[in-house]
């Protein structure tokens, strides 16, 4: 037994030994290498070493026991197979040391290319490559930059300081233009900058070297960057990453060398094609860091034909082995092609749709799979509007249409600056040459971002398209000053303040702020466009694809609508009934009047009279919405706020009664009020005399509701239109108090309703946690329940939103107590289950009894998913929800559980 616990749990894995399933223990990038290495495709050999390996350094802060072994033991069969040993003078294998988590997180953790080299085998390796001098220093000198800016923390400015220093002594901005000699004095000077940092000398020796790089790349998983951009992905903090030992590859041996990217259809549109940025003569990150201006990659199949081919070959099999859109990077060696990577690619929403249409007629997916790749978050951000274009407004720069949408905003030049601007309200564009990791906080902050370097592969595309913000890239035509806090273009000057527009979809950018219009996703659902035929791929994806989701989902999906107009709005939308209309608008406007004196009542006529005088104004409110709802559900909730919130505030009422007395007018109603204000104020109004509370104290109030209610249900009935009316009662805590209000509504439904055929529900909403506790019994006084989750978050976790949300979510959110907050999504182990228990117990006591949620998570993809688990029959949601419910529901059902899709 003891031998067996000394045997090593493994931690190390050749290429060979994985493949793409194994993304939780080998990283997307690792995972992804063995594939491609299974598939025969052309992978410079090497091996990953685990997430458990990276979880368990984290935990303790040393290497577990065996890695070390394990280590050795891949190195030393690597080296055999390759016939070279690491960092060996006379001929050097040099590797690269590569992060890669589970889900990719562009630009956030660190490589480090070149190791191996030091002062011996740099010979060794100009040797071997034909005397190439200028190639081996080249190497070297990248090695000790990124050594020492990501296992080091030397500060990277420093070296770039000193490359920008060679390259003007010698008058020049290209560092091709660097002779061997210039880098060789560049190691130098990089290997000074490194020990005036790190007070120690580049380290030579190759193990030493590979060793610290591993334990950084497995520190860079809790870098500041990398736990930010977690944050915003929702990417859970205890997966750790992956580390790849990769044989290195160069493309920086002249000009038959050349290192690129590609995706095997256009990530922004979803067009099919071959997309992508070659760059010769360089190595890897040099593409992706917009150093020097990358050619289209269709350029490839003039400078190097075969490898231009084997290449789209390799693309087309990859896509079918995938059955989806895949990015990729290479890297040609004298000829020779070279793939370093892979994964299923990102893509902008409207591409996800469109993609998942095209790869169902090709027939790699069925509309189930369609489905499920993608989202409701997605499908939102297609319901954005666009630019409305005139002549009045013409591009003074087209860059690349990185990330869709429209934004305008005032120009910023730094990630703090747009920080600022944010927090005061206003609307930036964050203006950059290229953007890196440590502009993250300006981007999350802008309504846009644009730079005028980089392709589509940038980080700034790149990370925009992540996190649906639009972004226009490589707009070269910008110059842009950031000390000066300015950019020219075409003959202008633009200073920071001024306002943009960009067009993240067409590349274009404009002086000024230009109108927007709606998206034509919207119009479709507005049924303005015929889906069948219009010539707009996104617009027939979505079509089919809704319709399908339509075809599976189990939730019935309803719209939160107070009037006519919106319930239009929301049924053109799909909505299949009103999950909540609410009757505090109804109070509202020229309406005061009735409620002022309603409130300040003395006497049971006078109290009478003001509801006598509301009722045919309610009546009128329900007919429209009746009419426009005709033969679908309408839940119509019973006034909720407290009443106070229909007076004027305190301090102005004191400050008229005060000035009007001064002039010596009669104050006596203004006074009549004060009082009534000041006797109804409330320490906690959300916690005080509200919801039911109100009808059992009020007489007549809810009386006055249910009669508009079941009048208007009749009228719309004599009219040949079929109302489907159910009265909601807020609040509730006890059944008593929801007994109450149903023996009264009872008796005035049956009057008025006679023999009319008009059927009345009467249910509660479950809000307040005892009801969710006691819901066994409300379900005898209730027909329906609806989960008010909004108050029912508040007062399962005993805060008010408005005090909240700016107060501590903030921190809360920092320190994980939220992964999200719980009023954008539902929290499942509390309030959900909450919600479980008295959709439970409630059904155990009435079979048959219906259950909905009216708060706003009904339109959240996340929360639609738990609801569905829990066996809701709807949700409702507002208008522009209503599409994104819909999917989600589908997508509930046929969900797999396990994604590739994120
Ligand atoms: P990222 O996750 O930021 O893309 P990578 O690990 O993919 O980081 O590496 C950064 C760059 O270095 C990429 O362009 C990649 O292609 C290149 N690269 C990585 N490993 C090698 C290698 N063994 N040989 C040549 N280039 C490499
Ligand atoms: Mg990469
Ligand atoms: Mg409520």
């Amino acid at each position: 037994m003891a031998a067996q616990e000394t045997v090593d749990h493994k931690y190390v894995y050749d290429f060979s030994e994985g493949n793409k399933d194994l993304k939780d223990l080998l990283g997307g990038k690792g995972a992804n290498l063995a594939e491609m290495t299974n598939l025969g495709l052309p992978v410079p050999p090497g091996f990953t070493i685990t997430t458990e390996a990276c979880q368990a350094y984290l935990a303790t802060g040393r290497q577990p026991d065996g890695l070390a072994g394990q280590i050795e033991a891949h190195l030393e069969s690597l080296e055999r197979a390759m016939g070279k040993r690491l960092g060996d003078p006379r001929d050097p294998l040099l590797v690269s040391v590569r992060s890669g988590a589970k889900f990719s997180m562009p630009g956030m953790m660190e490589t480090v290319l070149n190791v191996g080299l030091n002062d011996q085998s740099v010979v060794g390796l100009s040797a071997q490559a034909g005397q190439n001098d200028r190639f081996a220093w080249d190497s070297y000198r990248r090695l000790i930059q990124m050594f020492g800016k990501t296992v080091c923390e030397v500060p990277g400015e420093e070296f770039e300081h000193a490359l920008d220093e060679i390259k003007s002594a010698k008058g020049t901005h290209d560092d091709l233009d660097l002779d061997a000699d210039d880098l060789r004095g560049l190691v130098d000077a990089y290997k000074k900058i490194f020990s005036k940092h790190t007070g120690r000398e580049f380290p030579q020796q190759p193990r030493e070297q590979l060793d610290l790089a591993i334990r950084a790349v497995f520190e860079s998983w809790n870098a500041e960057r990398a736990v930010l951009y977690r944050r915003q992905e929702r990417i859970p903090a205890d997966l750790g990453t992956a580390v790849n030992v990769v044989t290195m590859v160069f493309g920086n041996l002249g000009p038959d060398s050349g290192t690129g990217v590609a995706f095997t259809r256009d990530p922004a549109s979803g067009a099919q094609g071959i997309y992508g940025d070659y760059l010769a003569n360089a190595q890897g990150e040099d593409v992706v860091a917009g150093i020097r201006n990358t050619v289209p990659l269709q350029e490839l199949g003039q400078l190097d034909r075969a490898s231009y081919d084997e290449l789209l070959g390799i693309m087309a099999r990859l896509e079918e082995h995938y059955k989806d859109l895949c990015d990729i990077e290479f890297t040609i060696e004298r000829g020779k092609l070279w793939m370093l990577q892979t994964r299923v690619g990102k893509r902008t929403a409207a591409a996800a749709f469109v993609i998942a249409g095209q790869l169902v007629d090709e027939g790699l997916i069925d509309l189930d799979e369609a489905l499920h790749r993608v989202n409701g978050a997605q499908l939102a951000q297609l319901m954005f509007p666009r630019f409305q274009l005139d002549h009045e407004f013409q591009p003074v720069a087209t860059g690349i249409g990185a990330s869709p949408g429209a934004a305008s905003g005032a120009v910023v030049f730094t990630s703090a600056r747009a920080v600022e601007l944010a927090a005061e309200g206003r609307s930036v564009i964050l203006v950059r040459r290229e953007t890196n990791p440590d502009d993250l906080n300006g981007m999350i902050a802008a309504k846009g971002i644009l730079t005028s370097r980089g392709g589509k592969t940038s980080h700034a595309a790149v990370v925009a398209r992540g996190m649906g913000k639009t972004c226009v890239s490589g707009a070269d035509d910008i110059d842009v000053n950031v000390p000066a806090k300015r950019f020219t273009v075409a003959g202008q000057t633009v200073s920071e303040g001024d306002v943009i527009s960009i067009d993240g979809t067409t590349g274009k950018v404009y002086l000024g702020e230009v109108p927007v219009m709606p998206s034509e996703v919207v119009q479709y659902f507005e049924g303005s466009l015929d889906p069948e035929h219009i010539d707009n791929p996104l617009v027939r994806a979505v079509h089919r694809i809704m319709t399908h989701a339509d075809g599976k989902r189990r939730l019935a999906v309803r719209t939160n609508a107070d009037t006519g107009a919106d319930a239009a709005r929301a049924r053109r939308f799909g909505a299949e009934g009103i999950g909540l209309c609410r009757t505090e608008h109804m109070f509202l406007g020229d309406r005061r009047e009735l409620v002022e004196r309603l409130i300040l009542a003395r006497a049971p006529g006078e109290r009478e009279a003001a509801l006598a005088a509301l009722l045919p104004l309610q009546r009128a409110d329900f007919e429209e919405i009746f009419r426009e709802m005709d033969g679908l559900p309408v839940t119509v909730r019973l006034i909720d706020p407290p009443l106070h919130e229909f007076l004027p505030p305190l301090e102005q009422l004191a400050v008229n009664v005060a000035v009007a007395q001064e002039r010596g007018e009669d104050v006596a109603k203004e006074e009549a009020l004060l009082a009534a204000v000041r006797r109804m104020h409330e320490e906690n109004p959300m916690l005080g005399l509200r919801g039911v509370r109100l009808g059992l104290v009020i007489p007549g109030l809810f009386a006055m509701q249910v009669r508009a209610i079941a009048e208007a249900a009749v009228s719309c009935a004599r009219g040949g239109g079929v109302a489907k009316p159910e009265i909601m009662v807020p609040l509730v805590g006890a059944v008593q108090e929801l007994e109450t209000v149903r023996a009264e509504a009872e008796k005035i439904i049956a009057e008025v309703v006679g023999d009319s055929g008009v059927e009345v529900l009467i249910g509660t909403m479950i809000e307040v946690p005892r009801a969710a506790l006691t819901a066994g019994q409300i379900a005898e006084a209730a027909e329906f329940f609806s989960f008010g989750t909004n108050d029912l978050t508040q007062m399962g976790w005993g805060f008010s939103r408005d005090d909240v949300e700016g107060a501590f979510f903030w921190r809360y959110l920092e320190l994980g107590i939220f992964g999200i907050s719980p009023f954008e999504s539902i929290d499942r182990d509390g309030v959900g289950r909450l919600v479980r228990i008295a959709a439970e117990e409630g059904r155990a006591a009435r079979p048959g009894l219906k259950l909905g949620v009216c708060g706003e998570h009904g339109g959240d993809p996340d929360s639609v998913h738990f609801f569905h688990e829990v066996g809701l029959d709807y949700v409702s949601c507002s208008p522009f929800r209503v599409p994104v419910a819909r999917l989600e529901a589908g997508r509930a059902v046929v969900e797999t559980g396990g994604s590739d899709s994120r």
